[in-house]
């Protein structure tokens, strides 16, 4: 008789298929984001269990690598802040044998890590950068460290890597006027770099701060037509972003607009916080704690298992919209 092994996939019940997770590997930061952190990071005393540990995360990299998983995203908090983060890299590469690892960043020290990002095999970098006005930047993060960002994208640049994005958080009145939106289309015109807009989230925290500065990326799409961006309707690449180009420029910007219709059709993403749960949606309340079958090399078959049930548990949409913000007290703990 002829067994055919058919390989589990992870597939939700709307037919959307998830090769691409983002893996939280920490809740700490070292800035101060008024939108994310605007206190800083602050040690959660009632939660005393730690961060998932590197065997944690090579358990959980092989499984998800075994049911079709060849993207992972280190997110955090920020990622680079952990000693051993680029020993994570090695093993989710060499041993999980995840063939894409990607990094998001607030660019702190980029400039002294870029040839070991590169050295490293990432194969694409996101670096937050809400202003390129020094003072902007320093309001909005609540350091002084621009310079050394640009310098550390300079020196990817210098080392040929070439898959660098740039995100930043549309702040009415703060970064979305037609001045801040010419400053962006010069540094991409000489820089082959992705600029994308993020529209503002409202998450558990943040409600004052959403109510005061939230504003439609349709201010950013108003001046893309205006200046003759051509909206790319082919070649998206697996993200959440519109793409716009220009020939007479090197980079291309986007839009990231979580509340726009149709933005969770095309999810192709599941999250895994800092300390082991899977979320099936960054808004979602649906979280399940996958730790307990992280522990040794034998339970394998029953964290794959549980895995899949989940997957009948993700809903259609986010439903931000009607001001649902799931169990996200602030972005920092799911990584964006
Ligand atoms: N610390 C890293 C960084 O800032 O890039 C990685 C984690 S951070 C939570 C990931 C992304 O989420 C960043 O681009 C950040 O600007 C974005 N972000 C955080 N809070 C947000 C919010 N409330 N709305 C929209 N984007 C947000
Ligand atoms: Fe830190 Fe990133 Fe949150 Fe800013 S957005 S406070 S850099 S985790």
């Amino acid at each position: 008789m002829c067994y055919l092994l058919i390989m589990q996939k992870l597939k939700d019940s709307f037919g959307r298929t998830f090769p691409y997770i983002r893996l939280s590997i920490t809740d700490v930061c070292n800035f101060k984001c008024g939108y994310c952190l605007p206190d800083g990071y602050q040690v959660d005393k009632s939660d005393n269990r730690k961060f998932l540990h590197l065997d944690e995360i090579k358990r959980l990299a092989k499984v998800f690598s075994k049911l079709g998983v060849s993207k992972i995203r280190l997110t955090g908090g920020e990622p680079t802040v952990r000693k051993d983060f680029f020993e994570i890299i090695k093993v989710l590469k060499k041993e999980a044998r995840i063939e894409k690892v990607v990094v998001t960043t607030n660019g702190y020290n980029l400039d002294k890590k870029a040839k070991m990002l590169v050295d490293s095999g990432i194969s694409g970098i996101n670096i937050s950068i809400d202003s390129l006005d020094s003072n902007i930047f320093r309001d909005i993060t609540g350091h002084n460290r621009l310079p050394e960002i640009l310098q550390g994208i300079k020196n990817l640049q210098e080392l040929n890597f070439t898959n660098i994005k740039i995100n930043a958080v549309l702040l009415k009145n703060i970064n979305a006027s037609e001045k801040d939106f010419n400053n962006w289309a010069e540094f991409i015109k000489k820089n082959e770099v992705d600029f994308r807009f993020i529209e503002l989230m409202r998450t558990g925290d943040n409600l004052n701060y959403f109510n005061k500065y939230h504003i439609s990326a349709k201010i950013f799409k108003n001046y893309l037509n205006k200046n003759n961006w051509i909206y790319q309707t082919f070649g998206k690449d697996a993200g959440p972003s519109l793409n716009y180009i220009n020939p007479k420029y090197k980079g291309k910007f986007g839009i990231i607009a979580p509340y726009s219709k149709d933005f969770c059709k095309t999810c192709n993403r599941l999250r895994i916080t800092s300390r082991g749960d899977l979320r099936l949606c960054l808004f979602g309340n649906t979280g399940i704690n996958l730790r307990h079958l992280l522990q040794k090399d034998d339970q394998t078959k029953e964290l794959q298992d549980l895995i899949m049930r989940q997957m009948k548990f993700k809903k259609e949409s986010h439903y931000l919209e009607l001001g649902e913000t799931g169990l996200t007290k602030n972005l920092s703990t799911t990584g964006g």
